[in-house]
């Protein structure tokens, strides 16, 4: 295994770094927590796709890159460590586009994929529901057959990108065991979106997602009737390694602005930096970190070489986003009293690191698709 990045991704990450450092970052933290709106979001966005941001991975056909997803990874989480909120609308176009690239017919492809890539439109994938979290298969909203349209009712919840969404993937149920991708766009027809207030997060949209006697083609159903599960696995897997990145990003972060806050302010005689137990956080931060980055090189490595990496996913999406909890805690421990105020964003980093073990699959969920690979049990159901 190779630890070295290669000399294209080293430029990659520097150069969005110093565009983060230079222009973004400060841009953003003039803003605030507050809601960004979708002009903003778009102009941000699309900002950072000159950077590899939504572009890195996808093929130059689509007005993509074509550097491939660990490099798309490297710019995810220096994104993620200036601001999750913006990093997050991007990522959620990245997988949405591929969800189109490898499951789609030829003419939904031409129609969205470089718009998505370009972040000139914005996806949502929704899957959750009131009553459906982690039991996928379990979904309620229905698709039915009407001539050449399906018509959709249901209420989906927790949508990323919900408000921004021009075209919304639902995952539908089409027969009693069946589950199936439907692209809804939002010009032809109507969904209405409510948005989510969370404890973080909330310069971008969560949102619930309500379809009431929706119209659709039935030429816009991504993948065969009744794959929606098998293909949702698929970009699980991709989805699970960003989560896991921006964990690592906003770990990354905390340690960073631990480390300086250590080492300039003193206590006792000398800088808190120089005492023991402070020194013993940091180690471990640092290390946790690194463990948990391997795992998540190792997991994209995998799927980028087009190899099924469902246990890998899992293992980074869990011991990473738990990370990520532990590393904010103890950043904002080093902080003392300071660190509880709105004055650090270490703060801001322990609201957010508490979210990231939930989307995509909790950590109980991973836990379980990693037992079941090893003992070859069943553990759902
Ligand atoms: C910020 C955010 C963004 C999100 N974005 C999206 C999105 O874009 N699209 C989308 O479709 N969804 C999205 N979600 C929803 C997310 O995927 C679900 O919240 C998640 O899958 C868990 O489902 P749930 O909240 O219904 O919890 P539940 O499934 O009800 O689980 C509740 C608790 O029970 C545990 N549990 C459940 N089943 C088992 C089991 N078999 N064994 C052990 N423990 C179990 C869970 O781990 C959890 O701790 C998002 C959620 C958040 C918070």
């Amino acid at each position: 295994m190779n630890f070295e990045l290669s000399d294209e991704q080293r430029m990659a990450v520097e150069t969005v770094r110093r565009f983060l450092d230079n222009k973004l970052e400060p841009e953003i933290r003039r803003h605030g927590e507050r809601f960004i709106p979708k002009p903003l979001m778009k102009e941000w966005t699309q900002a950072l796709t000159g950077y590899g941001h939504i572009t890195a991975p996808h093929q130059e056909q689509w007005g993509g890159l074509d550097m491939g997803w660990l490099t798309h990874l490297l710019i995810f989480e220096e994104i993620a460590y200036s601001s999750l909120d913006v990093a997050i609308p991007g990522f959620i176009n990245a997988v949405g586009a591929e969800l189109i690239r490898r499951f789609a017919p030829e003419t939904i492809k031409q129609r969205y994929l470089a718009d998505l890539v370009a972040a000139e439109k914005f996806v949502s994938l929704g899957i959750s529901e009131p009553d459906v979290g982690s039991d996928v298969a379990a979904i309620k909203t229905r698709a039915v057959r009407d001539g050449d349209f399906w018509v959709i009712n249901g209420e989906k919840t927790w949508i990323t990108n919900g408000a921004y969404s021009d075209i919304f993937i639902c995952t539908c149920k089409t027969g009693e065991n069946e589950v199936t991708h439907i692209l809804v766009d939002r010009d032809e027809s109507e969904y209405e979106v409510r948005d989510i207030q969370k404890m973080a997060l909330n310069g971008q949209s969560t949102a619930q997602i309500f379809l009431t006697e929706c119209r659709v083609p039935v030429a816009n159903t991504i993948g065969r009737v009744g794959d929606g599960l098998r293909n949702t696995l698929q970009v699980f897997e991709i989805a699970r390694c960003h989560m896991a990145m921006w964990s690592i990003g906003i770990a990354r972060r905390a340690m960073d602005e631990a480390i300086a806050y250590a080492r300039d302010r003193a206590q006792h005689g000398k800088k808190i930096a120089g005492h023991q137990l402070i020194a013993d956080k940091i180690a471990i931060m640092a290390t946790k970190i690194d463990a948990a980055r391997l795992l998540t090189h190792r997991a994209i490595s995998l799927v980028q070489a087009g190899t099924r990496a469902e246990t890998e996913c899992s293992m980074a999406k869990w011991y990473a986003t738990e990370m990520a909890i532990e590393a904010t805690r103890d950043a904002l421990q080093i902080h003392g009293g300071n660190g509880v105020t709105r004055e650090f964003i270490v703060e801001r980093l322990v609201r957010e690191a508490i979210i990231c073990p939930i989307p995509d699959g909790t950590t109980e969920i991973q836990k379980l698709v990693v037992s079941r690979a090893l003992t070859g049990i069943q553990a759902f159901r």
